[in-house]
């Protein structure tokens, strides 16, 4: 029988995890098509500056696939503060009293980017790059994709990982849902005087919400290990502008003021890059022999740090779901990627976008529920818990189409 072929549109982390897993767990070819020149010295977008957290499940399901994090030096979170500013809620977590060495992982996209090449190694793959696809034609037993470059690739099933910005889903079919946040996060790297100790810090200020993850940058010679934070700050777009021009100086000052003095003074950031928020997703999440996976069928706001973790439990339950298939394109074995990724989707989708809307409201009843509900998340265990499932990846929505069979 000739190996089927499987094509995968976009080669950020998303799909470049699933073109390894993919390598890993299956006999199928594997094509990978992405936009950026790999000659090209400037970081491709989907391995930028963002610092991300990865939830426990998250780095078992990547060991699960064989790779390994050890050598993008990841940084645990310990122990988890959320508060909002101006009022008492608070809600202090520690891995410890979950019998959990950490919640989870810190991981820059570009440290994370620099492992995928060792296993992508395989005379199974074949890298497309750069290059883009026009146009994507269904036909009833295999989908073929025009480049740009005037080339053709087909293949028995098409995986879109293109982050869901290139039209490219809509042409197969796919309809999307589109709600702009009306705000936007900014992101940098700080030290401060008091080292982190593990500590991840979530603060609901009235900018917006504003997260530091323990995580290291280089300073050069002003460098003092343990004391790295990765900041993201959401603020209305309105606001960004100003933030993003203010001198180094007085943005330390107006994230010190935001953030407080938990961690004592700020003392050096690096460069700012902002992206504007947005609630993006698609209706379905397969049609006639495609599949969408991470961004590209669901972008959402960084307040909870969903969206890899989501994109990798997509990857997961799409290798489980196609690796036994004879044909990996047939209806049947993609309904079986739909059932087991609905559930989970559409809560964690519904669990950020309610984050996102309570916690930017200023209207004071909302702010004195929101403070009480911070209190009793402290205050109830079982509700603590049910959050620590949340925040590590283990909730009950999630179970479905675990770590990678095999
Ligand atoms: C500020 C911020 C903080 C975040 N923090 C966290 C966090 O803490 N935890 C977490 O889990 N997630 C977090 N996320 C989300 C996470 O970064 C994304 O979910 C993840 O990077 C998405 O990866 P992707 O591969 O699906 O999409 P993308 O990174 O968008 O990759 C898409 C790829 O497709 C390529 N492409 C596009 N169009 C075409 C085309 N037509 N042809 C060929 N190639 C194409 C592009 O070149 C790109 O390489 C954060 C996001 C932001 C913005």
């Amino acid at each position: 029988m000739d190996t089927k072929d499987v094509v995968i549109v976009g080669g950020g982390v998303v799909g470049s995890v699933l073109a390894a897993g993919l390598l890993a767990k299956t006999p199928f070819n594997v094509t990978l098509i992405d936009a950026h020149d790999p000659a090209d010295a400037s970081p491709a977008p989907g391995f930028d500056n963002r610092v991300i957290a990865l939830s426990r499940r998250t780095v078992n399901e990547l060991a699960a696939l064989g790779i390994d994090l050890a050598p993008a030096s990841p940084e645990p979170i310990k122990h988890i503060q959320v508060t909002d500013k101006g009022a008492a809620g608070l809600c202090e977590l520690t891995a410890e009293d979950y019998r959990v060495p950490a919640f989870g992982q810190v991981v820059s996209l570009s440290a994370l980017g620099e492992l995928l090449p060792s296993f992508l190694d395989n005379p199974r793959f074949t890298h497309v790059a750069p290059d883009t696809v026009s146009t994507l034609t269904q036909h009833q037993d295999k989908v073929s994709l025009a480049l740009t470059s005037g080339g053709e690739v087909s293949a028995d099933l098409c995986i879109l990982a293109d982050g869901g910005r290139s039209g490219l889903s809509e042409q197969a079919g796919f309809t999307r849902e589109q709600s702009p946040y009306g705000q936007s996060a900014i992101i940098c790297n700080v030290q401060t005087s008091e080292p982190h100790s593990g500590n991840a810090f979530e603060r609901f200020t009235e900018q917006g919400p504003l997260a530091f993850l323990p995580y290291q940058a280089d300073f050069g010679d002003q460098t003092v290990k343990g004391h790295g934070f990765s900041v993201v700050w959401t603020v209305a777009s309105e606001q960004l502008d100003e933030l993003m021009t203010l001198s180094d100086s007085r943005f330390i000052d107006a994230l010190q003021q935001a953030f407080g003095y938990r961690q004592g003074r700020i003392m050096e950031v690096g460069p700012r890059d902002a992206y504007p928020l947005i609630l993006n997703t698609t209706r379905e999440l397969i049609t006639h022999r495609c599949v969408v996976v991470g961004n590209s069928a669901q972008t959402l706001h960084p307040i909870a740090g969903q969206g890899f973790n989501l994109g990798l439990r997509d990857v997961t339950g799409l290798i489980n779901s196609v690796m036994e298939a004879e044909d990996p394109g047939l209806y049947r074995v993609l309904d079986r990627y739909r059932h087991c990724r609905e559930g989970d989707r559409r809560a964690t989708v519904k669990l950020t976008d309610t984050l996102v809307r309570t916690f930017s409201n200023r209207y004071f009843p909302l702010q004195a529920g929101r403070n009480l509900g911070l209190l009793t998340l402290d205050l109830l265990p079982a509700l603590s818990q049910e959050f620590v499932r949340l925040t590590t990846g283990y909730g009950r929505q999630t179970e479905r189409g675990s770590v990678v069979n095999g």
